[in-house]
């Protein structure tokens, strides 16, 4: 029994050496990727319900490791905070964000002239966010209002008070507030009063079913009258199917994302896209 034991502590602790060595091999191969901007934003449209068309889009960040392997964000973000990477990584893509919109503005047939950016929870509670967003608007020539910052409600909740004043702040030169995940959190619909929030994304969890779950059709029904009293506009994410963009376009949701109408995609694809017909 001794022996058995030390045997499984001995398979333990192996374990536990494994995961670490994994992470700190993700965490060095990461760090160089950042430093080299092999770390690069992806772009999902988001469309108005019952016309289709594109509004806005998401920059997702994508990373393909030196190996040639994908690395999924849910990933490598989780290991950027931790290892004090996200900031750095949070104003590369920014940045790639300002030259996208740079470019697609000067062009006639833009495929969008809005982004939504993903704002991690560690991101927004540094003492001087604001501040790093004005000075990269201004050293890119971008404007406030070209953006949308995607925050979860969690991270939120995690200083209240803080992340009140930095949104206030951010809204006050035109960015634009969407609550990510929502419905997944410690929902206080108390907080879409305080908070100057002007999207609520539905998360893709209550999406999913939707079409044939009543109590998932009935929360997300709640949340978009709720919302259109409160003057907030609601995105439905994770919509796979024409089932699903129908019933969530006859309640009322005013825009829809997900693979129905594209994953995300390189920069440069949309504009093969607007060329094909061109071309042929
Ligand atoms: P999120 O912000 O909730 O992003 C939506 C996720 O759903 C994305 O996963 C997207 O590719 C996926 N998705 C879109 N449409 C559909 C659909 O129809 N069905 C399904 N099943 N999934 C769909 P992705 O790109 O893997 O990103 C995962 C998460 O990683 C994001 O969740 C976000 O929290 C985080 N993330 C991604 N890029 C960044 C970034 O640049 N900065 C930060 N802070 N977080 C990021
Ligand atoms: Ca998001
Ligand atoms: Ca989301
Ligand atoms: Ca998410």
């Amino acid at each position: 029994a001794k022996d058995t034991g030390r045997h499984r502590f001995t398979l333990y602790s192996k374990e536990h050496e494994d995961a670490l060595n994994a992470r700190l091999k993700v965490e060095t191969e990461l760090r160089y990727a950042i430093e080299n901007e092999e770390v690069r934003l992806h772009y999902q449209p988001i469309v108005e319900a019952g016309s289709f068309t594109t509004i806005y889009a998401e920059g997702l960040s994508r990373w393909t490791n030196a190996e040639g392997t994908f690395v999924p964000p849910d990933v490598f973000i989780g290991v950027a905070e931790e290892a004090q990477l996200i900031h750095k990584l949070g104003e590369m893509t920014f940045r790639q964000a300002c030259s996208v919109l740079n470019f697609s503005r000067t062009k006639g047939n833009a495929p969008f002239n809005k982004l939504s950016i993903n704002i991690s929870a560690i991101e927004l509670s540094r003492a001087n966010f604001f501040e790093s967003v004005q000075r990269i608007l201004k050293e890119e020539r971008a404007s406030a209002d070209w953006f949308i910052f995607e925050i979860t409600e969690t991270s939120l909740m995690q200083n209240p008070e803080h992340s009140l004043q930095t949104l206030h702040r951010l809204k006050s030169i035109g960015i634009s507030i969407a609550i990510d995940d929502f419905g997944t959190g410690y929902s206080s619909l108390s907080y879409l009063k305080r908070f100057p929030v002007d999207i609520i994304k539905i998360d893709k969890e209550f999406i999913r079913d939707f079409h044939i779950d009543n109590q998932d059709r009935h929360f997300v029904s709640v949340i978009v009258q709720l919302a259109k009293m409160l003057q907030i506009k609601v995105v439905a994410e994770g919509v796979e199917n024409s089932h699903q963009a129908d019933a969530l376009t006859k309640i009322g949701c005013d825009y829809l994302q997900g693979y129905y109408f594209s994953k995300a995609q390189p920069f440069q694809y949309f504009y093969d896209q607007i060329d094909a017909p061109l071309k042929s």
